[in-house]
């Protein structure tokens, strides 16, 4: 296997710093990469997983910090781009000085990195990390659960969609199939039943959560998990998991529009991005759509406000809407549409000059 070159891939990427951290008693092993603070402190979650190998686990840090930063700018916050992983069995490593001891390392960075949670580490984890760092969001009766948040975002960015492909954003006259009905996809399927959506059907591999859907909406038709890319509806929802549109669901999809929550939903941003494109099907990036979460997190950096954190999350209707702009007038992808918006936000930004203001 090709030894994978750290710094050729940080000089490629424009990578700020990367940070190792090791603590003999708890056997904490992470790493902390910094992509861009050109906006604002780099904020991203702690993911716990059983990576194969250490050039696995900096490789899936690098990648997740440079996403987060283009999440941040193209949401319009103040923050940069980084992430945590650590190297674990999450059933056997887990418990108060595990966390405490990362906590440590976080401050120990002085706020140029904020974490929270994320894969294998949750609210409570996160307060034991709080015991020793002020750089931590995504407490326990702060912000709260983000997914609600992600699921409003997403339901404004599917009616920006529709406005953009159809010109008439009501949901009322519109049908969807949601692909996944875990956290984001439940809320996000009550709430397009809520706005009067003329057909909502869904699919689950979970069973506990396909009973959820049915004794909780009767009227949501259950589809095969192999069955909803070529479902007959306008929207495609994705809300399961990342890489589910690829060279082989792709040419079945019947839906002109594809909105959700889910992360990496393009197995090959420029491949599949391209193909959706090619078929005239408007696809929502997913960074931007599935923001709510991070824009309310955001919000608990501040004193926490429900109400100003739901308008700034609506604001990705207008968001998606210029984003699509691009993507005409530039003869690209929306992905790639996307990228270039949040690349503009953060190089402006650096350009301002560079005057003494007293505050
Ligand atoms: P979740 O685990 O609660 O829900 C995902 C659901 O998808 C599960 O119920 C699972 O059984 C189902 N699923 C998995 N594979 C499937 C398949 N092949 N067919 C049908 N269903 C399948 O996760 P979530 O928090 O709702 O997140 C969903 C997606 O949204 C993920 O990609 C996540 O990264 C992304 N996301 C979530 C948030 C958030 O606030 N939770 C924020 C941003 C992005």
């Amino acid at each position: 296997m090709a030894t994978f070159d750290h710094f050729s891939y940080m000089e490629k990427h424009r990578y700020e710093q990367v940070v190792y951290f090791y603590d003999k008693t708890t056997g904490l092993k992470g790493i902390t990469c910094i992509h861009n603070t050109t906006l604002g402190p780099a904020l991203g979650g702690t993911r716990l997983w059983n990576y194969k190998s250490e050039d696995e686990a900096v490789l899936d840090c690098l990648r997740l910090a440079r996403g987060m930063t283009y999440k941040a700018a193209a949401a319009g916050l103040n923050l940069g781009g980084g992430k945590t992983v650590l190297i674990g069995d999450a059933s056997r490593v887990k418990s108060e000085a595990y966390f405490r001891a990362l906590g440590r390392y976080v401050q120990s960075l002085n706020g140029r990195y904020i974490t929270a949670e994320d894969i294998n580490t949750s609210t409570h984890d996160m307060d034991y990390v709080s015991m020793e760092t002020d750089y931590v969001v995504g407490l326990e009766g702060k912000s709260g659960n983000p997914s609600p948040m992600t699921a409003l975002g997403a339901f404004h960015g599917i009616r920006a969609s529709l406005k953009y492909k159809f010109d008439d954003s009501d949901i009322s006259k519109y049908t969807f199939a949601v692909q996944g009905a875990g956290q984001t996809g439940y809320y996000l399927t009550k709430m397009l039943i809520e706005a009067n959506a003329k057909k909502v059907m869904f699919t689950e591999i979970n069973q506990g959560h396909i009973d959820r859907m049915k004794r909780e909406h009767p009227e949501v038709e259950f589809v095969k998990p192999e069955d909803i890319y070529k479902a007959d509806v306008d929207v495609f929802v994705p809300c399961a998991l990342g890489g589910m549109l690829n060279s082989e669901t792709i040419p079945q999809i019947k839906a002109k529009v594809v909105a959700g929550t889910a992360n990496n939903i393009l197995f090959d941003e420029d491949l599949h991005g391209n193909m959706l494109k090619d078929r005239g099907i408007l696809y929502a990036p997913d960074f931007v759509i599935n923001a709510g979460g991070l824009i309310n997190v955001y919000h608990e950096l501040k004193t926490y406000n429900k109400q100003a954190a739901t308008r700034e999350i609506e604001r990705i209707y207008g968001r998606l809407l210029e984003i699509f702009e691009i993507a005409d007038n530039e003869n690209i992808h929306t992905f790639q549409a996307a990228k270039v918006f949040a690349k503009k936000r953060i190089e402006t930004i650096n350009r301002l000059h560079d005057n003494y203001i007293r505050r």
